[in-house]
Formats: structure tokens, C-alpha cells, sequence
């Protein structure tokens, strides 16, 4: 008996290994689908699916192994994250800034280099406990911005495996 379960759960392992390699090709072919997806969701139905969906891929998929967010990508760095961190590094907010961030198109502060500074090698975030309040935030697969914004939520699904999988789950179990 313990052999079969044994044996299940090495096959699990490996399907789930082998999801997590196919994964983008997917995401890059469902572009379309998920797009019209976000514009015709039957709200209501979607808000009810979410929690569930976004628990079950959120504790399927280990960020430590991926970390594409944090190499790719800068988080806006507002006011309160920039007073946070800079005291949390014992550093003036200004001499925080002239280190680490740029102001973007949009006005906002990012990051100055890629990966994040704040990225170790080991995919850990140092600032971890003060990250910007967008990195505790992503990839909002537990809020409606995922319907609010679904040029954001487009994009994020090219990169992040929990946008495409919660998009995936969502238009089985909460169709429009
Ligand atoms: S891209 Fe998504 S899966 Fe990868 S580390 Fe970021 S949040 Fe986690
Ligand atoms: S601050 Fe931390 S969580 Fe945010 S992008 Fe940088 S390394 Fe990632």
C-alpha cells in the first residue's frame, strides 16, 4: 500500500514538474482567451472563486524556484516603503534614493538595476519584512485588481506561473 501511495505521489511530483516547464507556452497560446476572459467575467462568480483558486496554486508553486517578478521587474517604491526600508537599512531617505531608485515615466520610484538590489542568490528578498507594500501585494491573484486591470493581469501572466494557473482555474470553475 505505502509503495503505491509512494509511487502516486512521485508521479504527482513529476506531473506537477512537468506543468511547471509547459507552463508559459501555454500562457503564451491562451493570451486571447484570458484576455476576453477579464473583459466578460461574470464578476460576482469570480470574486467567489477566487480565494479558493488562489490558495490551491499559491501552495503549489514555490516562489523561491521562480523569483521571475523580482529579476524582472521593479515594484513602485511610494513614500511609506521608502521611510520604512531606509530606516530598516539605517540610511537618509534621500541617500536611500540616490542609491537604489529611479523615477520611471509615470513618476513613480523604482528600482535603478535588474534583478532587484534586493534580491539575494538564493531568490530570498533581504528587505523581506519592509519590502514595498506592491511586493507583498503581488501577483494580486487574492484581489480584484485582476479583473480591474486586465492589461496588468496580461502581462503578469506571461511571467508569473500563479497568474497563468489562477487564470486557468478561473474560466473552468467560474466561467462568464
Ligand atoms: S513571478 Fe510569480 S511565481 Fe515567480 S516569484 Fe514572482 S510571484 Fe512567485
Ligand atoms: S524588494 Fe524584495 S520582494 Fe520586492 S522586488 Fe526586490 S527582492 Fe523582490
Amino acid at each position: 500500500m505505502w509503495k503505491i501511495i509512494a509511487q502516486l505521489n512521485f508521479l504527482l511530483k513529476q506531473m506537477s514538474k512537468y506543468m511547471l516547464r509547459n507552463w508559459q507556452k501555454k500562457s503564451e497560446e491562451h493570451q486571447k482567451v484570458y484576455k476576453q476572459y477579464l473583459q466578460k467575467a461574470d464578476k460576482k462568480a469570480f470574486l467567489k472563486a477566487l480565494p479558493e483558486i488562489h490558495e490551491e496554486v499559491v501552495s503549489n508553486i514555490n516562489c523561491l524556484d521562480c523569483a521571475a517578478c523580482c529579476k524582472n521587474y521593479s515594484p513602485r517604491f511610494k513614500v511609506p516603503d521608502i521611510k520604512r526600508i531606509s530606516k530598516h537599512l539605517s540610511m537618509k531617505e534621500s541617500a536611500f534614493i540616490d542609491k537604489y531608485l529611479n523615477l520611471d515615466e509615470e513618476g513613480d520610484y523604482v528600482v535603478n538595476s535588474k534583478p532587484c538590489p534586493f534580491l539575494n542568490v538564493d531568490n530570498y528578498c533581504s528587505i523581506y519584512d519592509k519590502r514595498p507594500s506592491d511586493c507583498a501585494r503581488f501577483p494580486y491573484t487574492d484581489e480584484d485588481v485582476l479583473l480591474k486591470r486586465p492589461a496588468l493581469t496580461l502581462k503578469n501572466s506571461t511571467f508569473c506561473p500563479i497568474v497563468h494557473f489562477v487564470l486557468e482555474e478561473l474560466i473552468q470553475k467560474a466561467p462568464k
